[in-house]
């Protein structure tokens, strides 16, 4: 899952991006609103994390001007500002959720999944298909009760392709949401990720859609 961060403070960016990443998620790291507009533009992210208190446009004026435009992306503000006026105006200015700084990595990256599995409009945090469990919250994934052990990008690239079991995702999509920005991509990354994933799995549990891409195979 990947997750744009706004932040202009160096230490508390670094140790966010870095926690989350090792909680799985891909997160690009920007400092400023004018940075984050055109990578909201041209990334698939699944959830932004905006600090309010931003050098030039501030993070509310940001988050107003985002969903003005109808950007329906789950926002998470992330902020020192704890007064209740603050915090309401947050969320009346169209966040998701708010959390006050200093906060613990864990519960960040849980209210992350909570808004994630809204906006999937999944009620149960585990993902299930055909008998194939996957915990986002543990990174445990078990077929029939057995544990499988999966690598970080074949647990990401499995979660993708499980969140809405059916839909067909194309190499192209697929790359563009387990990679950030900067990270060296393989060219055939994501068919050794599907390879290593069928070899735990079962060779059918993973379609290939020859020409448009990869889907789970679908219940009986
Ligand atoms: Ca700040």
């Amino acid at each position: 899952m990947r997750l744009l961060l706004v932040e202009d403070d160096a230490m508390i960016g670094e140790a966010i991006r870095a926690g989350l990443k090792r909680d799985g998620f891909t997160v690009d790291w920007v400092r400023t609103a004018a940075a984050a507009a055109p990578a909201l533009a041209t990334e698939p992210y699944e959830l932004l994390l905006l600090d309010l208190g931003l050098p030039g446009s501030d993070g509310l004026s940001f988050l107003k001007s985002l969903r003005a435009r109808g950007t329906p992306l789950p926002v998470l503000i992330i902020t020192a500002r704890d007064a209740v006026a603050d915090r309401v105006a947050g969320l009346d200015a169209g966040a998701d959720d708010y959390l006050v700084k200093p906060f613990d990595l864990e519960e960040l990256a849980a209210r992350i999944r909570a808004l994630l599995r809204r906006k999937a409009g999944r009620p149960a945090p585990h993902l299930e298909h055909l008998g194939l469990m996957l915990d986002p919250a543990t990174h445990r994934v078990t077929r029939d009760g057995a544990e499988v052990a999966l690598s970080p990008r074949e647990f990401a690239l499995l979660e993708l392709l499980l969140e809405r079991p059916g839909a067909i995702l194309s190499r192209a999509q697929l790359e563009e949401r387990l990679y950030g920005f900067g990270e060296e991509i393989e060219s055939n990354a994501i068919e050794v990720h599907v390879h290593g994933l069928r070899r735990k799995l079962g060779a059918d549990y993973i379609l290939t859609v020859r020409g448009v891409g990869y889907r789970v195979r679908p219940a009986p």
